[in-house]
């Protein structure tokens, strides 16, 4: 019961705050005396601060207000793309107050490597966030593949060429979870207020998909809801690494827009010289993105029949296309989606782009202590710096 207050709390805090143990009281239905010992633990966790009597003239901010804390528990982001490996550390509030990147050429490369050089990079921004009062008490990992969260496996990763892959339970001390970066994407556009209903795409070398379903993330019978990828566009078309023939991936993942632009793939971020090439208006560029987006609008419209979404949101690194995706897209869905008229302002793009996943990771254990503030504040106060 008192863990749950606890949450209820916190929760008003995190909806409301900056507010006063009576406006808690309030927004709890709990009384009075009850917030203000739930408070002192609440305190003592780091997981709230006091910000002290409001400045005198200043309306709207009652005394001793509380907030959730700038310092304290914190949440691990990690992600290994095809090109790049990522890390970055979210406070309470949500912040990302550390982050670092790396581009890396991970697709074939043996996983232990690319592992410890993900722990490196993760201790890094660990100890920047140490130094700023922080205390990651959970890390996520964001895959760009099939992922058993329950046994922490990576059943499949194609393009980074991972096949049943355990994961280590722990990183740097800390629990470790894995995740498949779509939904993680789509967890981050949730989190900041984003719709209920949603498609989420997300592409870079391969291209995922996730639905948010009344709120929550829609796994499927197995987990690996959410493959659009490998959804056929044409079903005699080119041979898939998956297999099967005529998958979108033949025609709007990066290997094949780089393909059909006559591009040869850069040493990393093909979506960065993609995006460039497109700036400077090249013709072959412009026309294999058109013929990408038309092939994630076909594929899309029949997922959007299927679930009537309320948006369908380009995440990932092809947010950064969107300008090229869009109108191929967008014709496809409104010539396709039974209810009509489609409105083309149902399909946007993320203003977290590439960032998505990455920051989901890393609310992943921000939302954990959230729901449960005292598995955080069982594990003390927080350490000095170093
Ligand atoms: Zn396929």
């Amino acid at each position: 019961m008192r863990r749950q207050n606890l949450a209820l709390v916190l929760g008003a805090v995190a909806a409301h705050g900056p507010l006063s143990r009576a406006d808690a009281a309030a927004a709890t239905g709990l009384t009075r005396a009850a917030v203000s010992s739930l408070v002192v633990e609440l305190l003592q966790g780091g997981l709230v601060v006091e910000l002290g009597p409001a400045p005198s003239g200043r309306v709207g901010r009652p005394g001793n207000a509380l907030a959730l804390s700038p310092r304290g528990p914190a949440g691990l982001g990690l992600e290994v793309g095809v090109e790049h490996l990522a890390a970055c550390v979210v406070d309470l509030r949500g912040e990302v107050r550390a982050e670092a990147r790396l581009p890396a050429a991970n697709r074939g490369r043996p996983a232990d490597a690319v592992l410890a050089e993900l722990a490196g990079l993760a201790e890094r921004v660990t100890a920047e966030a140490r130094g700023l009062g922080l205390r990651p008490v959970g890390a996520t990992l964001a895959v760009p593949g099939l992922v058993d969260a329950a046994t922490g496996t990576v059943v499949r990763a194609p393009n980074l060429g991972w096949s049943a892959l355990e994961l280590p339970g722990t990183l740097l001390g800390l629990p470790l979870v894995a995740e498949n970066e779509a939904n993680l994407g789509a967890l981050a556009e949730l989190w900041q207020g984003g719709a209920l209903d949603v498609v989420h795409v997300s592409a870079e070398a391969g291209i995922g998909a996730a639905l948010v379903v009344g709120g929550r993330l829609f796994r499927g019978a197995r987990g690996f809801a959410g493959e659009l990828g490998h959804v056929p566009v044409r079903p005699d078309g080119p041979d898939c690494a998956c297999g099967a023939r005529g998958c979108l991936e033949q025609y709007a993942g990066e290997q094949a827009v780089l393909a059909a632009a006559g591009l040869d793939p850069a040493p990393e971020d093909q979506v960065g010289l993609l995006a460039a090439r497109a700036a400077a208006g090249e013709p072959r560029v412009l026309a294999a993105l058109e013929q990408a987006g038309t092939a994630l609008g076909t594929a899309l419209s029949g997922a959007v029949n299927l679930v009537d979404p309320a948006a369908v949101v380009l995440g990932g690194a092809y947010a950064e296309l969107g300008a090229w995706l869009l109108p191929g897209m967008r014709r496809e869905l409104a010539g396709r989606v039974l209810v009509r008229p489609w409105r083309p302002e149902l399909l946007t793009v993320s203003a977290l782009g590439r960032r998505g996943p990455l920051l989901g990771a890393a609310l992943v254990t921000i939302r954990r202590i959230l729901d449960d503030p005292g598995s955080a504040a069982a594990s003390g106060p927080p350490r000095s710096a170093g």
